[in-house]
């Protein structure tokens, strides 16, 4: 099935889903129905640590609950690690990622000692091949990160990489935005323990799964710049981005999961109805 407009809501199975979840696959649903779109769901479970079935169950069930309907299969990224890996080799081919066998540890030290606790982007760079081709035989744990400088000498720059953005970020961008991936630093694509990382399986599932329109919340913003970079370097599309106003609770302060409290197991065994939770966050039928 074609359409011209497609967009996806993509969880972690790392919990329930609580009141800004359900917000925000409204968005992308309702955006959807009016236009006559698709709407997809993607789970997001590729740290294994941390995801659980129990979750992603919860997860399908609550979806269903507040009335959203959704495409199948359903695209579960621990099942597609061969399509991150694959990408993962063309830009290690390309030299555009490299090693880092910095620990958490190390990082937590580093941030510690600097000036005013201001922390630069990492910025570390390949080590040497002698010390690497140790630390590989004594098996050291390592991640895949991003070459910023690699990327700008491949492009021959890094300026005029732009998103579309059709909503509001944090700050209240909308249009036409210049992507400054330099601004993150070297990212981590890929863990050793978790095989790759957020921004690489997001962008090559967006564009496997043809999403024109990526619907989410404002916390979410920065990842378009370096998104639309690795778009850049991989050759796939850029969606279009609306990013939305994140909901509050009623202290003012946002949903997050690792805060605990209500979730919406806890609103549906109070026996609140799906439909009401809609007419609550706006969306009424
Ligand atoms: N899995 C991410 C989250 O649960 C969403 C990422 C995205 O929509 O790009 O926050």
């Amino acid at each position: 099935m074609s359409a011209s407009f497609v967009t996806r809501f993509a969880p972690s199975p790392t919990g329930r889903l609580h009141r800004g979840h359900a917000f925000s696959a409204l968005k992308g649903f309702t955006a959807a129905r009016k236009v006559g779109g698709r709407f997809l769901l993607r789970i997001e479970d590729i740290d294994r640590t941390r995801c659980r079935p129990e979750h992603e169950a919860a997860i399908l069930d609550d979806l269903a609950w507040l009335g959203l309907e959704w495409e199948q299969p359903v695209r579960r990224q621990s099942e597609h690690l061969a399509d991150y890996e694959a990408a993962l080799d063309q830009l290690q081919a390309r030299g555009l990622i490299y090693r880092c066998f910095k620990t958490r540890k190390d990082l937590a030290e580093a941030a510690l000692s600097a000036p005013h606790g201001h922390v630069e982007p990492f910025r570390g760079g390949p080590i040497h091949p002698n010390e690497e081709d140790r630390w590989l035989s004594e098996l050291k744990p390592f991640a895949w990160r991003l070459s910023i400088d690699a990327a700008r000498a491949e492009l021959g720059s890094l300026r005029g990489l732009r998103f579309q953005e059709k909503g509001e970020g944090p700050g209240g961008e909308h249009g036409r935005i210049e992507a400054k991936p330099e601004l993150a630093g070297d990212v981590v694509l890929a863990r050793k323990d978790v095989g790759v990382a957020y921004h690489l399986a997001c962008v090559v599932d967006d564009a496997l799964q043809g999403v024109t329109d990526v619907v989410r919340g404002a916390d979410l913003f920065e990842a378009c710049h370096i998104q639309r970079l690795l778009q850049a370097l991989l050759g796939l599309p850029t969606p279009v981005y609306r990013h939305h106003r994140l909901l509050l609770d009623a202290n003012g302060e946002r949903f997050a999961k690792r805060k605990g409290g209500e979730t919406l197991g806890t609103l549906r065994e109070a026996g609140m109805t799906g439909a009401e939770l809609c007419a609550e966050l706006g969306f009424d039928g």
